[in-house]
C-alpha cells in the first residue's frame, strides 16, 4: 500500500526536491500531495517530473497562513489516510533586531511557528484516531543555537523545537513520531527569498557604526559559509527519507555535523558563556569585541 504523505511549502528548495524525489519513486511507494502558497508556482515541480502530473502526485494550494486554505486542503485529503505530515514552509529574517519591522516580524512567526502549529492541528485528529502518523518538520539550526543577525528567526524556530518535543511526549501512545530533520546551509533560494535589512540601505541609518560594522562582517561570513559549506538539497533530501522511512524515527536528525562541536559547548557549559564566545568568535573572528579594525 502507499504511504501518502503531504508537504508545505513545495514551490521550491527542500520542499520541492522532497516532492519530486517521492512522487518519482520508481517503486511508486508514495502519494504526494505537494502543497504551496500559489500554484502558478507548481511548474519547476512538474518539470521535474517529465512535464506532466504523474499519479503519485497531487498538487493542492495551501498558505500555511490562511487557515482557510488550509481547511480546504485537509478536507481535500480527508478520506484518503495522511501518513506522513511534512511541515517544510518557512521564511527568513535577518538584519539587526532594531530593524526588524513590526509586520516582517509577524510574517516570519505566521508562517514558521503558527504556520506549522496550524497545519498539524489540521491533520493531527485524523492520525489520533488511527493511532498512526509522522509528523516531520524541516528544523534549523538556527532553532537549536542563536546564530548573530538572525534573532527573530531563531526565536521562531527555537518556538518550534519546544512545540516538536512538548508535542513529541504526548503523541508516543498514540504511535505518532515527530521528527524535525535540524538543516545547516542548504543551497537553495532560502538566502535569495528570506528579508534582508540591506547594509547599505537606509533602514541601517539611525544604526550605530559598530553593528553596521558586525552586520557587514556577518553578511560575508554567512555567504562564505553558503559557498564553501552549504549542502545539496540532494544531500538533505536522504535524511527526510530516513525520517519518513525508518521504523523509529527519533526526534531530531541532522543533516550535517558542522555545527556538532557548538551545540556541545551548550551542553557543556549551561550557563551559556562558552557559547556566546565561541559563536561570537565563529563568526567576527577572535578577539574582536566590536571595536573598529581595519
Ligand atoms: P525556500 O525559500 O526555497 O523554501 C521555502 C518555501 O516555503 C517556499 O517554497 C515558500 O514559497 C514557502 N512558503 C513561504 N511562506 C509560505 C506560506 N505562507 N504558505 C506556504 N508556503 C510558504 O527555502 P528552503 O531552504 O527550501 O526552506 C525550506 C525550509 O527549510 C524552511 O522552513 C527553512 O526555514 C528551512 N531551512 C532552510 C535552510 C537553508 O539554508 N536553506 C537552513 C535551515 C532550515
Amino acid at each position: 500500500e502507499q504511504t501518502t504523505v503531504l508537504i508545505t511549502g513545495c514551490s521550491s528548495g527542500i520542499g520541492l526536491g522532497l516532492a519530486a524525489r517521492l512522487a518519482a519513486d520508481s517503486a511508486r511507494r508514495f502519494k504526494v500531495f505537494a502543497t504551496m502558497r500559489d500554484l502558478a508556482k507548481s511548474e519547476q515541480l512538474r518539470e521535474r517530473l517529465g512535464g506532466g502530473c504523474p499519479e503519485t502526485l497531487e498538487l493542492l494550494q495551501l498558505d500555511v497562513t490562511d487557515p482557510r486554505s488550509l481547511a480546504a486542503a485537509a478536507q481535500r485529503v480527508q478520506g484518503q489516510r495522511l501518513d506522513v505530515l511534512v511541515c517544510n514552509a518557512g521564511v527568513g529574517l535577518m538584519g539587526p533586531l532594531e530593524t526588524c519591522s513590526e509586520q516582517a516580524m509577524r510574517t516570519v512567526f505566521e508562517v514558521n511557528l503558527f504556520g506549522a502549529i496550524r497545519t498539524i492541528q489540521a491533520f493531527l485528529p485524523a492520525m489520533k484516531r488511527r493511532r498512526a502518523g509522522r509528523i516531520v518538520v524541516t528544523g534549523s539550526v538556527g532553532g537549536l543555537q542563536g546564530v548573530p543577525f538572525n534573532s527573530v528567526y531563531c526565536a521562531s524556530k527555537f518556538a518550534v523545537e519546544g512545540l516538536c518535543e512538548s508535542l513529541a511526549i504526548v503523541l508516543r501512545p498514540f504511535n505518532i513520531h515527530v521528527t524535525l530533520v535540524e538543516c545547516g546551509p542548504v543551497n537553495t533560494g532560502f538566502l535569495q527569498n528570506l528579508q534582508r535589512a540591506d547594509p547599505e540601505g537606509s533602514e541601517l541609518q539611525g544604526l550605530d557604526r559598530d553593528t553596521r560594522r558586525l552586520y557587514r562582517r556577518y553578511l560575508r561570513h554567512c555567504h562564505g559559509l553558503f559557498r564553501d559549506a552549504a549542502q545539496e538539497v540532494e544531500e538533505v533530501l536522504q535524511v527526510f527519507l530516513e525520517a519518513i522511512s525508518t521504523p523509529c524515527p527519533p526526534l531530531r536528525c541532522a543533516t550535517t555535523q558542522l555545527f556538532a562541536p557548538l551545540a556541545r559547548l551548550k551542553l557543556a557549559s549551561p550557563d551559556g558563556s562558552d557559547y556566546v564566545r565561541a559563536m561570537h568568535d565563529f563568526v567576527f573572528g577572535p578577539g574582536d569585541d566590536g571595536g573598529d579594525q581595519p
